[in-house]
């Protein structure tokens, strides 16, 4: 491979990752000769490999952009213009159309047929090879400079030691790596502090550590922290140390600023009753005193679907014995159990060990990229994709569909640049 700073690569790629990965495909499939992709460890699309749990959820069933945006709390509407040209229908067909169909699940996230992230992996591989891009694995950007005569002096490290390279374009797809925002800042942009999206919740004190594995569906949550609340309805799970599942995730997703900003140290209020009105209940608690006056308090939950464990912690929390008879249940006892269904309040004092889909929020700002080509607008001849923008998604799949979106966009854009065409630099 030539690396002689005299003669430059039309576009380095830096950083082997999903984006990475998309745009370095776009731009040679797009026709550009000479697309180096640089990968700093010696395994590319390490993340997609162990995403979705080892089937990697390739993206969501959410057809209509105007909708997409929601999915994701930092981008968001920004993101309309990226979308409308290359979102989830897109996706779909351009992993069909290499080779690797995408099913439904009910939910609507979106896997590989075989049910193994190594599909996913092996499909990127194969259309770089066949699309003639240059992969170099081992081998990790350290700086850029910007040349007078156009294009960028690159320093690298890797296994051979330090090198130096040209190129004419720089595409930066290094994830949540510090080094690409340390690049994206030396060649004048500004880098929104990173930060963890996606996590789960520590409750300190954990009242509800007996319950581990409790999964309730909806039960609705609410962050009240001073001036600001985040509310978020739907699946959680109980977990050893606090709370998890989807709707714990968007919570966090949505609140993760303010959250770091407080320390990770805020009060959660809990809605275990799924939104149901303060009379409904009353009327369900009335029904079972007259219809199950003699039966245990423990033996009949108000509703069918309440966890058994979670209404005889509640129970247990109030004071109020199990085997106690419905009929002998007080006001002021039923008053203090439907106020714990629908309103229980936890101090959380950090975040859980890990998030289902822990992404960096933060890095480069939005404003500062043209969003049709991805291109800096601080900086020409610089190029930004994935992770490394100031976007994040919920989790299902938006994540990686976001990369797909903003690698395939950089990735046509430069193999379109006028000078390139001009200079013959395609097939
Ligand atoms: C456990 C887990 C599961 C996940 N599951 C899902 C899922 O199922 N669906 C979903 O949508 N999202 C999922 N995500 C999020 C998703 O993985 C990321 O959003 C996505 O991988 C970001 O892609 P990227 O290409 O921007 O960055 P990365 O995947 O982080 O790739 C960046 C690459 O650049 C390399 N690099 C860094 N610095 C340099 C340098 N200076 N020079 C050269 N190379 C460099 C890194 O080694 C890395 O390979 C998951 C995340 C985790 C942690």
């Amino acid at each position: 491979m030539a690396l002689a700073p005299s003669s430059p690569w039309p576009l380095v790629v830096a950083g082997g990752g999903a984006a990475g990965f998309m745009a370095a495909i776009s731009a040679a499939e797009a026709g550009l000769k000479g697309v180096l992709l640089l990968e700093a460890t010696p395994t590319p699309l390490a993340k997609v490999l162990i995403s979705g749990g080892g089937r990697c959820n390739v993206t969501h069933a959410c057809w209509d952009p105007r909708d997409l945006v929601g999915h994701y709390p930092r981008g968001g509407r920004a993101l309309l213009g990226p979308f409308s040209r290359f979102a989830t229908t897109e996706a779909v067909e351009w992993f069909k159309a290499h080779g690797l169909e995408l099913v439904q699940e009910a939910d609507g996230r979106l896997f590989p047929r075989s049910n193994r992230s190594s599909s996913v992996v092996a499909t990127l591989r194969e259309a770089a090879l066949a699309a003639g891009v240059t992969l170099r694995t081992g081998a990790s950007l350290q700086t850029a400079e910007p040349l007078e005569s156009a294009g960028f002096a690159l320093r690298l490290r890797s296994s051979e030691g330090a090198r130096a390279l040209h190129c004419r374009r720089l595409l930066l797809a290094t994830g949540g790596h510090p080094s690409g925002r340390q690049i994206a800042a030396s060649l004048g942009h500004a880098v929104v502090p990173p930060l963890p999206s996606l996590f789960t919740l520590a409750l300190k004190p954990n009242p509800l550590q007996g319950l581990a594995g409790v999964v309730m569906d909806p039960v609705g949550l609410q962050l009240e922290l001073p001036g600001e609340r985040f509310r978020q309805q739907g699946p959680v799970l109980v977990t050893h140390w606090g709370l998890s599942g989807p709707a714990t995730l968007r919570l966090t997703a949505f609140a993760a600023r303010a959250m770091k900003e407080h320390g990770y140290r805020v009060q959660l209020r809990v809605d275990w009753s799924g939104g149901r009105r303060q009379q409904d209940l009353e009327a369900a608690f009335e029904d079972l005193r007259r219809d199950h006056a003699r039966r245990q308090l423990g033996s009949s939950r108000p509703w069918p679907e309440l966890s058994r464990r979670l209404w005889l912690h509640l129970l247990a929390d109030g004071g109020i014995g199990a085997s106690g008879r419905w009929a002998e249940l007080r006001r002021p006892q039923q008053k203090a159990l439907i106020e714990a269904l629908r309103s229980s309040l936890y101090t959380v004092g950090g975040r859980g060990p890990f998030g289902e889909e822990f992404v960096t929020a933060g890095g480069v700002p939005l404003g500062e990229v043209n969003l049709a080509t991805m291109a800096s607008r601080k900086q020409s001849g610089l190029y930004f994709v994935g992770e490394l923008l100031d976007v994040d998604g919920l989790t299902g799949g938006f994540n990686f569909q976001h990369c797909w979106t903003s690698g395939w966009l950089a990735g046509r854009a430069i193999a379109a640049s006028a000078d390139f065409v001009e200079d013959g630099e395609h097939r």
